[in-house]
């Protein structure tokens, strides 16, 4: 692999036009004149700096845990900021607590899953002091970024209007978009990533298109030559397919992503195991999306130069 050097702001397209994949007009051909080509991921070695930008516990693993892996062997450090705690999982609510939803039982419902994100990442080589919480609004973050940039959202989960986790980075902080990127940026600052891995603005989940407008703009701001990558989740109707576990078998390019040709990342077999150990640790989502999360251990992950 061979690095191609790009700043930020070359890097990634103008802010409008994500904007555009960020509100849901994300199918079809790229939004933006940037080439289709797939992009070769940068070296990895002891100087890397990795940032994944997880909108829920458990993106990261799904995404990222074949690269986080390699670029701890590599002697690197790796970071994860969790954008939402997963505090509006409705779903998981009624099946594992068997009662219907209150605020109270969704944020037990976020610590349980931030102790499952800890207890994942951490088998992937992420020390405690990496591991990020910010505990914005689960199913919110979109709305911060449009709507409720400086008027506080309420979750309609928790019911809160500012951070309410103690162990998140910034706790009592409003649930604002400016908020929301004032801390972003702190975590920039922080970790002086040398690659981001963030979520791609033409996923079909709300807050991760969000995610990665946010991420977008953030490193555009960022001076030097930090890389960004682009990963995605909700990928299409069907996608991975096929669902539940397939060792061995390649992840195939995203229908949501039709035209963006994506670096191919391969996973060592002992990497794949790994990864899939981490997927298990997600205890409360395996109980409901087991067949959704296990198509992602795949022998591939796939990450974009453009979004
Ligand atoms: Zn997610």
């Amino acid at each position: 692999m061979h690095a191609r050097k790009l700043t930020a702001s070359r890097a990634v397209p103008a802010v409008a036009a994500l904007a555009a994949l960020a509100a849901g007009n994300a199918g079809g051909a790229p939004a933006t004149a940037a080439p289709a080509s797939a992009q070769d991921l940068p070296p990895l070695s002891a100087a890397t700096s990795l940032l994944v930008v997880a909108p829920h516990p458990d993106d990261e693993t799904l995404c990222c845990a074949g690269l986080m892996q390699r670029v701890v062997r590599a002697g690197g450090r790796v970071s994860v900021v969790w954008i939402t705690s997963g505090d509006a999982s409705e779903l998981d609510m009624l099946l594992i607590e068997h009662r219907v939803f209150a605020p109270a039982k969704a944020r037990d419902l976020a610590a349980r899953r931030m102790r499952e994100a800890r207890a994942a990442t951490g088998m992937l080589g992420v020390p405690a002091e990496r591991q990020l919480f910010l505990g914005y609004p689960d199913r919110g973050v979109l709305k911060l970024l449009t709507s409720n940039r400086s008027t506080a959202y309420t979750s309609g989960f928790t019911g809160a209007t500012a951070v309410p986790y103690s162990d998140a980075l910034f706790a009592g902080h409003p649930y604002t978009g400016e908020s929301l990127e004032r801390d972003f940026a702190a975590v920039l600052t922080r970790v002086a990533p040398t690659l981001v891995l963030a979520p791609s603005p033409r996923d079909t989940h709300p807050d991760h298109r969000a995610a990665g407008l946010l991420a977008t703009a953030a490193m555009a701001r960022l001076a030097g030559g930090a890389q960004l990558r682009y990963w995605i989740v909700h990928g299409g109707e069907g996608w991975p397919s096929p669902r539940g576990l397939e060792p061995g078998l390649p992840l195939t390019p995203a229908p949501r992503i039709r035209g963006v040709t994506p670096a191919v990342f391969a996973l060592e077999p002992a990497e794949e195991d790994r990864k899939l150990a981490a997927v298990r640790a997600y205890d409360t989502q395996m109980r409901t999306l087991a067949p959704f999360l296990l198509a992602f251990v795949r022998s591939t992950e796939l990450f974009a130069a453009n979004p």
